[in-house]
């Protein structure tokens, strides 16, 4: 039988990681030396204290069964304390918070929740692929809001027009931002309350690299704006707070309403998190907080080093300020991110995720995930110094 999958299906793109890995594991498998700055997938190992939690609460019988659809208690408890303490909001752990498989198995489900056919999501651009692609799996419709470095890579609010503002169901954020690195303050998230007030649009804003900040620099939450809670939630993950990618855990949390409506999308496709897991999970959120301070001296470190690495070859990047990503303007010479991408990978065995990736906006730039050790970012510099001069 010949295998026909539904248009929407086929009309979402490769799944850009997965195409990168392709060209990764030829190059590996042909006994090239890679340097692997593409995903973003922290290579520090969890933390012991959690997989001893692991272990012990894997061994109790009562952790073998389906857990509760709407997570442990105790586990949704530690998320609230966690938020209060960390940004001073307060939460109903038993209405306003639920854990996830991971933040993007909630962001990929929330759009069944509240999208009809041909409902708008404004989707950041450039921005984290499952905002577009599960808004089309769910029948909607993405609206790309163009995230450009003249605005410090915010959306301008005022350039939706308002025919496609009053279409819109969502809208999806994320800051610190995946690629650019970008942060936003109070004052913008002000806006998007008075945005989301006037079109009726449920905010999602995806906080995953919350706690990844350098130099003094500390994100503020969503969820702190005035009126943000009667109009959305937030996303947020234990993958890059505490190196637990394998792992998958997070939460949303935030308007009940929003909550409610995405667990029974939920309640219909899978059935709660490993309860060991969430164990696990709870111990990282209690105790945690000396491996955030860990990883984010070293993040800082590996930014700084690359960073300095890049402008000494005379391009001009910026440490960010949060999250791990270098996000640069193209070489002056370079034709296309898909194209340096390319020659990165070809010449210098050096993996990194062309802009475009990320959608057009994104075009004009390459990311690189700093996820290697600072001598494997020195040396990923010497080999650009020697493999690429023609680019600069
Ligand atoms: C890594 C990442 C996530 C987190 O995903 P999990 O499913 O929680 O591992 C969410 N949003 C963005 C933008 C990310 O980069």
């Amino acid at each position: 039988m010949d295998i026909v999958v539904s248009k929407k299906l086929e009309s979402l793109p490769p799944y850009l990681f997965a195409e990168i890995d392709a060209a990764k594991r030829k190059a590996k498998a042909e006994g090239r030396n890679i340097i692997d700055l593409g995903v973003g997938d922290p290579d520090i190992p969890t933390p012991s204290f959690v997989i001893e939690k692991l272990y012990e609460a894997a061994r109790d019988p009562r952790n073998h069964r389906y857990a509760l659809d709407q997570g442990m208690p105790e586990l949704r408890e530690a998320i609230a304390d966690w938020y209060r303490q960390r940004f001073g909001v307060t939460l109903d752990p038993a209405t306003e918070v639920l854990p996830l498989i991971g933040s993007k198995e909630g962001i990929a489900h929330l759009p069944i929740a509240f999208l009809n056919k041909g409902d708008v999501t404004l989707v950041p651009d450039p921005g984290y692929p499952p905002y577009r692609n599960a808004t089309i799996l769910a029948d909607g419709k993405p609206y790309a809001m163009p995230l450009r470095q003249s605005n410090g890579f915010l959306p301008d609010l005022d350039a939706v027009s308002p025919a496609v503002a009053d279409k819109a169901r969502l809208m999806f954020l994320n800051y610190p931002n995946n690629p650019t690195g970008a942060v936003a303050d109070s004052a913008f998230f002000e806006k998007v309350v008075a945005f989301a007030q006037a079109h009726q649009v449920v905010i999602c804003h995806d906080a995953a690299y919350s706690e990844v900040a350098f130099d003094g620099f500390r994100a503020v939450s969503f969820l702190e704006t005035p009126g943000a809670k009667e109009v959305g939630v937030e996303f947020h993950s234990l993958s890059k707070t505490y190196n637990m990618t394998g792992w998958r855990l997070g939460w949303v949390c935030g308007h009940a309403g929003v909550v409610a409506a995405l667990a029974r999308v939920k309640s219909n496709i899978d059935s709660g998190i490993f309860q060991a897991i969430q164990v696990a999970g709870l111990a990282a959120l209690r105790e945690g907080s000396s491996v955030v301070e860990q990883n984010n001296k070293i993040y800082g470190e590996r930014c700084q080093v690359f960073v300095d690495g890049l402008n000494s070859l005379g391009w001009k990047a910026q440490k960010p300020k949060a999250s791990f990503y270098v996000w640069v303007k193209l070489p002056k010479k370079a034709k296309s991110s898909v194209e340096f991408a390319r020659i990165l990978l070809e010449r210098a065995n050096i993996v990194a995720t062309p802009g475009v990736g990320f959608g057009k906006y994104g075009e004009g730039y390459v990311r690189f995930a700093m996820t290697l050790d600072k001598a494997r970012l020195q040396e990923a510099v010497e080999r650009m110094k020697v493999y690429l001069v023609d680019q600069f």
